[in-house]
């Protein structure tokens, strides 16, 4: 058996470009200083609209191997040589966003059984033994009912992975604070109409904001920024970035942060804000 690096964390996605919109600084950031980073993506996202005019004949399983080949550039952006589909490729599809048929389709994640699929992550568990995973809150972030199936499943995995003999030490959601938020919504503003965006997100289309007080953990991922923005415009059916902002495929301005924010679950929370996902754990801060 290999021997492990002292610092291990594993992330649990929806679908290709969730992880550099959400943890694209902080994977780099941990990447290029010698952590193992493992990123497990749940589904291809066959279901996501599609930016480019050119590209928007990509639909189905075509789009989903697509965005595969996105996922694969951003993760070299972010220089993170361990990324996984939940189960190998295929085996869960995107389930659309709530309310769609595509919701009731058998193959699709939102219908998997929570604890079929949670067996598959605990199989990446127990091989990497992550000292820390990260996921998105109950709601998702945002309700997207892969979102929502990627929390069921990491949490349901994380107590099961303890049963089988690794107990990860720190999970974490995702989140955005309120004021961080509204602070930089307000500096779209003013940027708007230097952009090449020509309307502007709300605040309530991010997924994870939450009052400051929440938050436990911020990582100063600025040195990263340029890795997060390549990664984020590798997914280029997906994200169209412009500088500090971006836009998804309803067009709509939203900031890009070079810092992320989280939301400490399980595990001992220090007594000021963590600045770093492994502090606490020994031989590993
Ligand atoms: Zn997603």
């Amino acid at each position: 058996m290999t021997e492990q690096p002292a610092r291990r964390l594993l992330l649990v996605h929806a679908h290709p470009d969730d992880e550099s919109i959400n943890n694209g600084a902080t994977m780099a950031r941990y990447a290029a200083e010698g952590a193992r980073v493992t990123l497990v993506t749940c589904t291809l996202g066959e279901l996501g609209e599609v930016i480019p005019p050119g590209l928007r004949h990509l639909t189905g399983a075509a789009l989903g191997e697509h965005r595969r080949g996105e996922l694969t550039a951003a993760m070299r952006e972010l220089g993170v040589a361990d990324f996984r589909l939940l189960g190998g490729a295929g085996r869960y599809q995107d389930s659309g966003m709530m309310g769609l048929p595509e919701n009731d389709d058998p193959a699709c994640f939102w219908r998997a059984d929570v604890d079929d699929a949670a067996r598959h992550l605990v199989e990446v568990i127990l091989e990497v033994c992550p000292q820390v995973l990260v996921t998105y809150d109950d709601h998702g972030g945002y309700g997207h009912p892969d979102h929502i199936q990627a929390h069921r499943v990491a949490m349901r995995a994380v107590e099961l992975a303890a049963d089988a003999g690794w107990r990860i030490p720190k999970v974490y959601w995702n989140r955005v604070p309120r004021a961080i938020g509204e602070r930089a919504f307000a500096q779209l503003h003013a940027d708007l109409p230097g952009l090449p965006f020509t309307k502007s997100a709300v605040l309530d289309d991010v997924p994870g904001v939450v009052d400051d007080e929440r938050i436990t953990t911020e990582i100063d991922g600025t040195a990263y920024a340029t890795a997060k923005s390549a990664a984020m415009a590798a997914h280029a059916t997906q994200i169209d970035v412009s500088g500090a902002y971006f836009a998804l495929s309803n067009e709509l301005a939203q900031p890009l942060f070079t810092t992320e924010y989280y939301e400490l679950v399980r595990g001992e929370p220090g007594d000021t804000r963590e600045t770093d996902l492994f502090s606490g754990i020994e031989g590993a801060s």
